[in-house]
């Protein structure tokens, strides 16, 4: 068989010619596409059905008309001399364009546009073929749409936020405007997603951002980054104060008690300050600037802001550097406790001690927990290391125990992060239960600024705890909000001095009129009274005859490796009484 004979034109006779034109025209007819026929001058010979669907026009309509009946006006004289052009000399043009549909409406199309040549093999006619991509155009935009902007809030998200703010800084540095950067976030936003349900938690976020909204010139200028996040670019301000009354604006409307599932809740807010050029040249340092002053608000109560201010880029360098060592060094076991002893003033015992983290990194060397701890509280690395913490410093008492040291009793510092988690009970409970120690042989250590943080929610975590068997200590005493009524609400058993206090001791008659009153309150109280930091021999017969409990300080002895432990409380107990039978080596 000839496989080149096309089975529709076989023979000649006029049946198989029309049967042919019929089965083309059925098929033209039934397309979704649109298809126009015109002469070389453009005039429309034919069209088909789709074409009148799509455009509007009958087909009567527009014969010998041309299809410039069709122009939106959206493009400009240059766009079609190129498409006539390509027609004419290449024979054919495909794009897409805005047309106008018969009733008005602009649409976009995809245009197949060819030139049919004659038997001379000249050009006779061209034809057109489009299709109606509205649908795809929506689609497309609805996509475009999602990839910047938040979903839960409907406002930009971090990508769209950062292409506006680079807007906002070439503005910016063409002299046209300003720009400055807020980053704020919800405190204990975690909490309510916990404790009302995600659902709850979405809705709180709607409510805020259209809060802060609320406070803006443009809502164009809000974006959620995730999370509790959000951004706010501002490019008219006057001077920094401005900004700071605009902050506190969207502070105050924050603070504002919202009515969520039949609760009232009462939310806070920190926030972080920079303005371009002086804190940051581009969008990414500008955000960091303003990552890094918020940084600096420790946590605590209320509403906080931030500014960046100088030297503190060398800090959020440092910071971050911190940060991304801090991360590995939990797994990598750079981490250690060092133990420090409490001395019993009545008997020079050492009955308990206090855990405190060390980190030696090779590459930043021997970092303070007084810098890494906030640097871990603010990226929540502090909940695992806390809970590594928690189970060295108890697998350690269990280790001791074994070897025969004197039972001591461990004091673990505990972040206001871990408490707010609200995991902490279940953890003690967990870690009580694997090392097998006596509840009684475990103590935590809280700041008032850790109970203070929800501090109803943080009573009954610490009533929790206390009901294991575990004792609680008030860290840093007088430090912070020293609100004496709020230490009858939670479950203490003891009560640390802070060493200003007793470094201001001799020197300061302020200072010994705090420690006085704070033993008498603590008495009245019931609480045990440690005083820390004690350097001196002055400052231990002060606080001595002051009726402290115990003293825990660097005249006693610094925080040691857990392996010269066992010499130090034989240092502190007479020999003769504990049998230490070896130096202890660490096992944990
Ligand atoms: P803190 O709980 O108040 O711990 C007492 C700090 O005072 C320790 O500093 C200790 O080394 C130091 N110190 C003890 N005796 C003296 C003294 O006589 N003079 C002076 N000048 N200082 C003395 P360190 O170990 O640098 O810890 C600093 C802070 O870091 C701690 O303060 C605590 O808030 C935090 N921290 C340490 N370990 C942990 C931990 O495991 N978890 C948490 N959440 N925080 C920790
Ligand atoms: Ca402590
Ligand atoms: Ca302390």
């Amino acid at each position: 068989m000839d496989e080149h004979i096309d089975p529709l034109i076989i023979g000649d006779d006029l049946r198989t010619r029309e049967a042919h034109l019929h089965i083309w025209s059925e098929v033209v007819d039934g397309l979704n596409e649109g298809i126009v026929v015109t002469g070389l001058d453009g005039t429309i010979l034919d069209c088909n059905p789709a074409f009148e669907r799509i455009t509007g026009y009958s087909r009567a309509e527009v014969l010998g008309l041309n299809p410039r009946i069709l122009k939106s006006g959206r493009h400009d004289a240059v766009f079609y001399a190129a498409l006539w052009d390509a027609l004419v000399t290449r024979g054919s043009w495909v794009g897409e364009l805005w047309n106008r549909r018969k009733d008005g409406e602009i649409y976009p199309e995809r245009l197949a546009l060819r030139a049919v040549r004659g038997a001379d093999g000249l050009p006779s006619h061209y034809v057109g073929m489009f299709s109606d991509i509205s649908r795809e155009k929506q689609d497309q935009a609805r996509l475009d749409y999602l990839t910047h902007h938040d979903a839960l809030t409907g406002f930009a998200n971090r990508k769209l936020f950062m292409e506006r703010l680079e807007q906002a800084i070439e503005c910016a540095d063409a002299g046209e405007g300003k720009a400055a950067v807020l980053l704020l976030d919800l405190d204990r936003f975690r909490r309510v997603n916990e404790s009302l349900g995600q659902g709850a938690g979405d809705r709180l976020l709607q409510v805020m951002a259209e809060r802060i909204a609320g406070c803006l010139k443009r809502r164009s200028s809000l974006a959620r980054l995730g999370s509790d996040e959000f951004l706010v670019q501002i490019t008219e301000f006057t001077d920094t104060d401005a900004l700071a009354a605009l902050a506190q604006r969207i502070l105050d409307e924050i603070a504002r008690p919202v009515p969520l599932d039949g609760q009232t809740l009462h939310m806070s807010a920190s926030l972080g300050i920079s303005v371009h050029p002086q804190d940051g040249g581009d969008a990414q340092h500008l955000l960091q600037a303003a990552a890094a002053a918020r940084a600096q608000i420790r946590h605590g109560l209320g509403n906080r802001l931030h500014f960046f201010t100088a030297g503190m880029d060398t800090r959020a360098r440092r910071w971050i550097a911190v940060e991304s060592e801090l991360r590995h060094a939990l797994a990598r076991g750079e981490l250690q406790l060092y133990y420090q002893p409490m001395v019993c003033v009545r008997d020079g015992r050492v009955r308990t001690v206090e855990a405190l983290l060390r980190w030696n990194s090779p590459i930043l060397g021997w970092v303070s927990p007084a810098e890494f701890i906030p640097v871990a509280e603010e990226s929540e690395l502090i909940v695992t290391i806390g809970d590594w913490v928690l189970e060295t410093a108890c697998r350690q008492v269990r280790h001791w125990q074994d070897t025969g040291l004197p039972p001591v009793r461990v004091a673990v510092n505990v972040s206001a992060h871990q408490l707010a988690s609200g995991r902490l009970p279940e953890r003690v409970r967990e870690v009580l239960e694997r090392t097998g120690i006596d509840p009684g042989q475990l103590e935590i250590e809280l700041t008032e600024s850790a109970m203070m943080t929800d501090s109803e929610h943080s009573a009954r975590q610490v009533e929790t705890i206390s009901r294991l068997g575990v004792s609680i200590s008030l860290d840093d005493f007088g430090t912070g909000y020293s609100s004496l009524a709020y230490l009858s609400r939670f479950a203490l058993t003891k009560l640390k001095i802070d060493r200003s206090f007793v470094d201001g001791l001799a020197r300061d008659p302020k200072s010994s009129i705090i420690v006085d009153a704070t033993l008498g309150l603590a008495r009245g109280l019931g609480l045990r009274v440690v005083a820390e930091g004690v350097e001196t021999e002055e400052q231990r017969a002060l606080l001595a005859a002051a009726g402290c409990d115990a003293l825990q300080g660097y005249l006693f002895s610094p925080p040691v490796a857990p392996a010269a432990l066992g010499a130090l409380i034989n240092r502190f107990a007479p020999a003769e009484r504990y049998a230490i039978p070896r130096v202890v080596s660490i096992g944990a």
